[in-house]
């Protein structure tokens, strides 16, 4: 794959900033077009719910499989209920009861009827089911106050799925109710695809080992946790190397991990200590590198083998940002989630103006207040505590100026 344009000038970009920064739309493109194909395996049932199906399921049996009664009441022959009412009830034989699962085995003959109970063999002869409330029982006789026409409360075979039918196209998202139906055909495995393993690299000289307090020049690892996180949200079965070193040989070591993605906190620019994109670069393919958007925008991504790379800055937002955009998105994709954003988008009125600039794409976090939004005063990249302070988000697109006060917009809220 040819580098893009962002990096075919500048494969090493250390110390001398980017030459040109690929758009958001470009490296959406770039994502859906080098995804690894879809690798699938067989889950029992019980835990293929949320899977992608990635083989469509097709019955081999009728469901029901018999004609059974739908209600709580007797099976009757519907001419033989024929005038029956309050007024003028009719009396029938009682010649025995169909219960689910335990037919009756004789014949019905006119004036006779069974007891029947939801969901048992209607008994032969039988072509409609009185509910049990139009009749009174008198030991072997009933007494009908209401007549059925034919058909009356029947579950027909097939009625639900019939042999040979598709009951769920290739790819979809199975949903609890998917499980259920598979389970009615007498399915216990489908074919799924697998879920993306995910490793995680996190670099950094300056890092304390999550759970440590932050002490003298030293700052604890914010986004080992937060990254985990994500990736268990949009479905990757996560590894994560604990923190690497700055230090080229350790990174590539880790790069190397056996997984189909590969997301790397930190390292990612263009700073002395920045040794992703070089090593990408060197081992396998550096497709991508500085973005026009904010923040984030020294994100980046390729190849190293078989796994796609995504190199995200160091900067908490922007690492939480570019995983948004980037990463989740590839990991979503092939866990079967799709490609909408994993929050809710609901339109608010602007109390305040957002600002942004023509040509990059904007992550603005904003407060809800009194039913409108106000964009949140703290704007920095390195401030964690603006997206847990904050409600949502607003993506203010790369051809926008940003938005007046009094503007309605979508918001992306965090929960
Ligand atoms: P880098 O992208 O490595 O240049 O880092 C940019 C900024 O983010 C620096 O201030 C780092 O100290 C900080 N940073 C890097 N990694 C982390 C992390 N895992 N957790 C919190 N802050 C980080
Ligand atoms: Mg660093």
């Amino acid at each position: 794959m040819a580098p893009h344009p962002s990096t075919a000038q500048n494969h090493d970009v250390r110390m001398r900033g980017f030459v040109r920064r690929s758009t958001v739309t470009q490296v959406l493109e770039w994502i859906d077009q080098n995804l690894p194909p879809l690798q699938s395996e067989q889950v029992p049932l019980e835990e293929a719910a949320g899977r992608l199906l990635i083989k469509s399921v097709a019955s081999e049996v009728d469901v029901p499989s018999f004609t059974r009664g739908m209600m709580d009441g007797f099976a009757v022959r519907a001419e033989d209920t024929t005038g029956a009412s309050p007024y003028s009830p009719m009396s029938l034989e009682m010649i025995g009861q169909a219960l689910p699962g335990q037919p009756f085995e004789g014949k019905i003959a006119r004036g006779q009827t069974v007891r029947i109970m939801t969901g048992a063999p209607m008994p032969k002869g039988a072509d409609a089911v009185l509910p049990a409330e139009h009749a009174e029982i008198h030991a072997a006789r009933i007494l009908i106050h209401k007549a059925v026409s034919p058909h009356k409360h029947l579950g027909t075979v097939a009625e639900d799925i019939a042999i040979g039918t598709t009951v769920l196209t290739a790819p979809r998202k199975l949903r609890p109710q998917d499980i259920g139906v598979l389970s009615s055909i007498g399915i216990a495995h489908v074919e799924v695809a697998q879920l993306p393993r995910v490793h995680v690299v996190t670099t950094g000289d300056e890092l304390l080992p999550a759970g440590s307090k932050p002490h003298g020049y030293r700052i604890t690892d914010a986004n080992s946790p937060m990254l985990l996180a994500l990736i268990r949200r949009d479905g990757g079965r996560v590894t994560h190397s604990g923190i690497v070193p700055d230090d080229r040989q350790r990174i590539l070591q880790a790069l190397m991990a056996d997984v189909d993605v590969v997301v790397v906190s930190g390292g990612s620019s263009v700073g002395q200590e920045d040794h992703v994109p070089t090593l990408l670069a060197e081992h396998g393919e550096l497709n991508i590198h500085g973005v026009a958007m904010r923040p984030s925008s020294p994100v980046g991504m390729g190849r190293l083998g078989k796994r796609l790379v995504f190199l995200l800055p160091g900067n908490p937002v922007s690492c939480l940002c570019g995983y948004d955009f980037f990463a989740g998105r590839a990991i979503r994709l092939l866990g079967g989630c799709g490609k909408a954003w994993p929050y809710q988008r609901q339109n608010y009125r602007l109390r305040r103006k957002l600002v942004s600039i023509v040509g990059r794409v904007d992550y603005a976090r904003i407060l809800l207040v009194d039913g409108q939004i106000d964009p949140l005063a703290t704007t920095g990249a390195s401030v964690l505590s603006s997206t847990t302070r904050g409600d949502g988000f607003v993506i203010i697109p790369e051809d926008s100026e940003g938005y007046a006060a009094g503007s309605q917009v979508d918001v992306f809220l965090y929960d």
